[in-house]
């Protein structure tokens, strides 16, 4: 609504009565407030000059014209007060462990490269099987027999690098 020599007044949401101008809405909704405790309304999380009726401000946010400032400042406020990050031993889903600027969750991507930088070698599943086959097998050997585990192993291991090669 506009009114000559006066600008912009927008109507009270607590007393229709009240035509305020709309720089002083904010000052005058702080005080109005008061003398309405028991008015269902709710204040904008844009700007606190708009009061709406709770039940329209859900309404209220989705369309208010401060939404779209308000929403890169509420995302610069998480970013900074984002935890820090905490250094540390971090224990993985396969029992290896990896020291880490924060915990690995299964929702946050982790950067490949820092996973590599924890292995000694690239994943290798030939080998992979063969050390396990190792661990499993050997547990129940004789020292000799062992040993010439151990040696075929190393011989079949030297084929399947010479094959890959
Ligand atoms: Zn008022
Ligand atoms: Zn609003």
């Amino acid at each position: 609504m506009e009114v000559p020599n006066f600008g912009t007044v927008v109507v009270c949401p607590y007393n229709s009565a009240h035509q305020i101008i709309a720089e002083r809405m904010q000052k005058h909704l702080v005080k109005c407030r008061r003398q309405y405790p028991n008015a269902k309304m709710a204040a904008c999380p844009f700007n606190n000059a708009h009061h709406v009726p709770e039940q329209e401000l859900n309404l209220h946010t989705k369309n208010c014209p401060n939404r779209d400032e308000m929403e890169s400042f509420k995302y610069a406020i998480a970013t900074n007060a984002a935890p820090l990050p905490q250094k540390g031993i971090y224990v993985r889903a396969d029992g290896t462990t990896v020291e880490a600027e924060t915990a690995p969750t299964d929702d946050m991507p982790v950067d490949e490269e820092n996973w590599d930088d924890m292995d000694a070698a690239p994943y290798n599943p030939a080998k992979y099987c063969a050390n396990n086959l190792i661990i499993r097998k050997a547990t129940h050997m004789t020292a000799a027999e062992k040993r010439q585990f151990y040696e075929d192993e190393r011989v079949r291991h030297d084929m399947l690098r010479k094959r890959n090669v």
